[in-house]
């Protein structure tokens, strides 16, 4: 028997997470003002792993977003602008250890509406948007320290627009920072997963936030562009795709709102030819394959120095044949559903166009469900660095490999894009690490690990992967408008 035969008659029994844990409603209204808002239109929100309607969601019409806007606008003026920073605090304090205790809930509200393994929610997606909340709970009550002699004040009204991805985690994203520096907010999640946002009021409604502080207003596009466009908001923060995030820019230039964007990207994961293997190969999976590779900053672009390119791209196969596609609630999953029916014809068009250009395909065997949206991890060898699928974000499980022969050529090659969002380096020398990393245009730069996240770091892009900082001390400053003065002394 091969080795790969071996692997693959490796079965393993079924084990999937109740689902008795989450309690559905049919239909769910528009949050605002601390209430629940009919909305004269509804969609159907589905799992993508059976297409099986879940429930009835509202889609916020632009007088809905007036009235949310509205709302926060009067929450802000009202008690939460003149709470005491300790005091709202203790709100963050109280939402971070209400969606500890609710982890489990929530991931699997995340995996049924997502797709994303359930291990991934559980492990990486809860954990995370916790400590998001604690992390800036901590700050609320420190801002004058943190930005000294800069007299640090709340903006007002914040519009949030947040993808698919990682939908509870975005919002733990841009809600935490925007509370703690005292703004109210409008947030608009994607379309295809409502469901753990909704859900998430009931975490507010037990921290006993006050009204109109946080206002989640659900739909499609035209709900985000009706936020964009409102003119009572005072600052938008956008996480999707750099073509709407264009768009936004476009709609935004010239009122004076803030901005802040966190878009694509096409990370590249070089690979030194000094490079543990086995522990390269496991990062290479993990930069692609997590979350079926919807991620903005997923290491899609793998870069090998052409000496290992054979032994490594040998047991990168071999460690594919491994993964268990299959259904997002079984703890055995590696790799999930693909999002949404859209999402799936994107990757299938931009594969299809990979194939066309010349570059070599592999999937391992694996036997995909027959209802819902599923991709089976895919490798392309052979690709050129015109290939779309060298310059495209493809946002699924699809790695581009090429290759280099010397340092100087991998950063050139891995900075050949109009992205910048992240990169990563694998070698065995500290010195080459930063020799590497001082020279790629990334706003993040894994050495020798990959999708790594903390709250204390801070995380974003350069060129077309947006502007602004999310996480750490400087995830709060688009959140705080600075009296300068205040550096003259009784200012
Ligand atoms: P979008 O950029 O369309 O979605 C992001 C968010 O913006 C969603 O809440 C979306 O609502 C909303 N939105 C859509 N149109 C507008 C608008 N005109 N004004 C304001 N808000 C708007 O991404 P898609 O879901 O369409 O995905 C397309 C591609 O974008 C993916 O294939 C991927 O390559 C990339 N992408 C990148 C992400 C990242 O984190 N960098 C995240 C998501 C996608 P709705 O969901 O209702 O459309």
């Amino acid at each position: 028997m091969t080795e790969e035969l071996a692997f693959r008659g490796f079965e393993y029994a079924a084990a999937p997470e109740s689902r008795a844990i989450v309690r559905l409603d049919d239909a769910y209204g528009l949050f605002v003002g601390g209430g629940w808002r009919e909305p004269a239109e509804t969609y159907t929100t589905i799992s993508p792993a059976s297409e099986e309607p879940l429930a009835h969601v509202g889609q916020a019409s632009a007088e809905d977003v007036g009235a949310a806007v509205g709302a926060a606008r009067e929450a802000f003026e009202g008690e939460w602008s003149a709470l005491r920073p300790a005091e709202r605090a203790k709100y963050l304090f109280r939402i971070a250890r209400l969606l500890q205790e609710r982890a489990r809930e929530f991931a699997v509200l995340e995996s049924l509406n997502g797709g994303k393994p359930i291990k991934e929610s559980r492990d990486v997606d809860l954990p995370l948007a916790a400590a998001h909340f604690f992390y800036y709970a901590g700050w609320a009550d420190k801002l004058e320290y943190a930005f000294a002699n800069r007299r640090p004040r709340p903006i007002g009204v914040a519009g949030q627009i947040i993808p698919w991805n990682f939908p509870l985690l975005m919002l733990a994203w841009k809600l935490a920072p925007a509370l703690a520096a005292g703004n109210t907010v409008v947030l608009k999640p994607a379309e295809t997963t409502p469901l753990t946002a909704l859900l998430f009021c009931d975490v507010l409604r037990q921290a006993e936030l006050p009204a109109g502080v946080v206002n989640i207003v659900t739909g499609d596009g035209r709900t985000g562009a009706a936020l964009v466009e409102h003119p009572g908001v005072d600052k938008i923060a956008f996480t999707g795709s750099t073509e709407v995030g264009k768009a936004i820019q476009r709609e935004l230039a010239g009122t004076g709102k803030g901005l802040t964007l966190e878009l694509g990207g096409k990370a590249a994961n070089i690979v030194f030819d000094d490079a543990p293997l086995d522990q390269a190969v496991e990062g290479i999976v993990n930069g692609i394959y997590f979350n079926q590779g919807h991620v903005c900053c997923a290491g899609s672009r793998l870069l090998v120095q052409e000496s290992i390119q054979q032994p490594l791209i040998e047991k990168l196969k071999r460690r594919l044949t491994t993964l268990r596609v299959g259904d997002p609630l079984d703890k055995n999953t590696d790799v999930g559903a693909i999002n949404s029916a859209a999402q799936l014809q994107r990757i299938e068009e931009l594969v299809a166009a990979g194939q066309q250009e010349g570059a070599e395909i592999y999937q391992p065997p694996c036997r995909l469900p027959e209802q819902g949206y599923w991709f089976a991890p895919t490798v392309f060898t052979n690709v050129a660095q015109s290939h779309r699928i060298a310059q495209e974000e493809i946002f699924g499980p699809v790695l581009s490999v090429l290759t280099f022969r010397t340092p100087e050529e991998a950063v050139e090659k891995a900075n050949n894009t109009a992205y910048g969002l992240s990169a990563g380096v694998w070698t065995e020398k500290g010195s080459r690490i930063l020799w590497t990393a001082q020279r790629l245009r990334a706003g993040v730069v894994w050495a020798n690990t990959f999708n790594r996240f903390d709250p204390t770091s801070p995380f974003g892009g350069y060129k077309e992967s947006g502007f602004g900082r999310e996480g750490g001390l400087h995830g709060l400053e688009p959140y705080l408008r600075f009296d300068e003065d205040a550096t003259e002394w009784g200012g």
